[in-house]
């Protein structure tokens, strides 16, 4: 059995429980064939000014059978690849939101220097037959660069957020360089059907790429195969995780808390993809719409922090505090706060106590690769007496969670309808409507997700009897 090397922007510990899902799954492969995850080490090293610091070495450490190879940035690079070109360019385009997408200041060349310098580091820890599975959107270019180092592996890739339509792609100044980089993949995975469709679209209309069929695009000399793997959960960890001591405090505080209330839940990270301010704008037309809620329904918005440094994030920041602000004072009363927003993070261990205390889940994004966090809620729920879920069409979990409410969250009164229709909602209903969810939750689960992704990647043409890469 083939050694397995996964490679992410972070490289988490798959004995911590905090580590979440994803790194559990990737922990139980990297166990069974023995395995390396490689990956920035989340550390920056700071220097004097104009002082270039040494190239950081690689730290090793090992976690069982599987050992941690991590490399620090230098703040420079960190902040042109990190927070300049990944986080400043590529989240808000693949999120569709080329109006926050800051284009010109040249990013680029960083991305591309800390991809060459994770191939320099990687290549030399690879084995002749390794699998090597690399993640998301930070690291596109990073098989490029190993082809170009003479790495013949089987090189799979998978993108964690969406894949927007090919004119928006376009927009990208350097799109072609990056659909080019894709082809030295062997595998690339969408999160949906919806993105798998637009990169069919986009390698067609931009690369004239041949469609070989089951799959099979071939352009640049390389034949890749695309596909549709969506993420999942590790369901029975975290229904687990819910009857830990922290958990059922967290639910029996809010249950008593709020006792004679029912609550929304919703739980973010502050980030513009979520469509927080139009959820907002969708509970304050609920209150309006339909007076009977008020003083007996509570929205606990948790927003977590995330990537303050970058420009975009400061401005929904305002936005949100302002309309919360604005929707406890209009509605407000003395015993009752129709919006407790929280700019906090809900430890792990906490959360599936929170979900199970919420008998709605407002999970309302603009736009989302999957959004677990809908998933979690299902899996959190009391099976006799379910909450409900209102899910945006516009995550990608909406492929698979057909009876959820879905919602357009740009649409406000719907919105407000369909949360209507969530609190109303019969028991019987909820429960035929949790039982469905829950049981796609369980039969397409994070371990699916991991065993379907290495089965078609081993499936693939070894990528030493394609056509030798020439560099980028
Ligand atoms: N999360 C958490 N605490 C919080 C907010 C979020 O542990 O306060 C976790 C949540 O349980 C989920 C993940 O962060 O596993 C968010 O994943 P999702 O796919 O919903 O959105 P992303 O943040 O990746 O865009």
């Amino acid at each position: 059995m083939s050694r397995l090397v996964v490679v992410s922007n972070r490289v988490a510990d798959p004995r911590k429980t905090a580590a979440g899902g994803l790194a559990v799954a990737l922990a139980e492969v990297l166990n069974n064939t023995g395995g390396l995850w490689f990956g920035w080490s989340g550390k920056i090293v700071e220097t004097a000014d104009g002082v270039t610091p040494p190239e950081s070495p690689v730290h090793k450490q090992h976690a069982g059978p599987v050992t941690l190879a991590t490399v620090d940035l230098s703040r420079e690079d960190h902040d042109a690849y990190y927070l300049g070109y990944a986080n400043g360019v590529l989240w808000p385009v693949m999120h569709y939101r080329l109006d926050l997408a800051d284009f010109d200041a040249g990013y680029i060349s960083g991305y591309r220097r800390v991809n060459q310098m994770f191939a320099r580091k990687l290549a030399p820890l690879l084995q002749p037959d390794d699998i090597i599975w690399i993640h998301d959107y930070h690291l596109i270019p990073l098989a490029a660069e190993l082809r170009a180092m003479g790495c013949g592996q089987r090189i799979g890739f998978f993108l964690h957020i969406p894949l927007p339509p090919p004119l928006i792609m376009a927009a990208i100044p350097a799109h072609d360089w990056l659909m080019r980089a894709l082809f030295a993949y062997d595998l690339v995975g969408f999160q949906s059907h919806a993105d798998l469709l637009h990169f069919d679209r986009y390698v067609q209309a931009e690369a004239h790429a041949e469609q070989l069929g089951n799959g099979r695009y071939r352009a640049f000399s390389r034949t890749l195969v695309a596909g549709a793997f969506p993420i999942g959960i590790d369901v029975e960890e975290f229904i687990a995780l819910g009857k830990n001591p922290e958990s059922v405090e967290m639910h029996d505080r809010m249950r008593h808390d709020y006792a004679k209330r029912k609550l929304l839940i919703g739980v973010d990270r502050l980030d513009y993809s979520k469509g927080l301010p139009h959820r907002m704008r969708a509970f304050r037309q609920l209150l309006q719409q339909y007076p009977e809620n008020r003083n007996l329904t509570t929205l606990i918005q948790i927003a977590s922090p995330s990537r303050e440094t970058v420009l975009a994030y400061g401005g929904i920041l305002r936005e949100l505090e302002s309309l919360c602000g604005s929707i406890n004072g209009d509605f407000g009363d003395l015993d009752w706060m129709p919006v407790r927003y929280m700019h906090r993070t809900v430890a792990r261990k906490r959360l599936p106590g929170l979900y199970r205390a919420g008998h709605v889940a407002l999970v309302t994004p603009l736009r989302d690769g999957m959004n677990l966090v809908a998933k979690e809620f299902i899996a959190a729920q009391d099976p006799a007496d379910p909450g409900v879920l209102v899910l945006s069409r516009f995550a990608g979990a909406a492929e698979q969670l057909k009876e959820a409410i879905l919602v357009n969250p740009y649409d406000t009164e719907a919105t407000a309808q369909a949360i209507q229709l969530a609190l109303q909602m019969p028991l019987k209903e909820r429960r035929r409507r949790h039982a469905a969810l829950l049981a796609t939750i369980r039969r397409e689960d994070v371990h699916w997700w991991c065993q379907n992704f290495l089965a078609a990647l081993s499936e693939t043409e070894a990528a030493a009897s394609g056509a030798p890469w020439l560099r980028l």
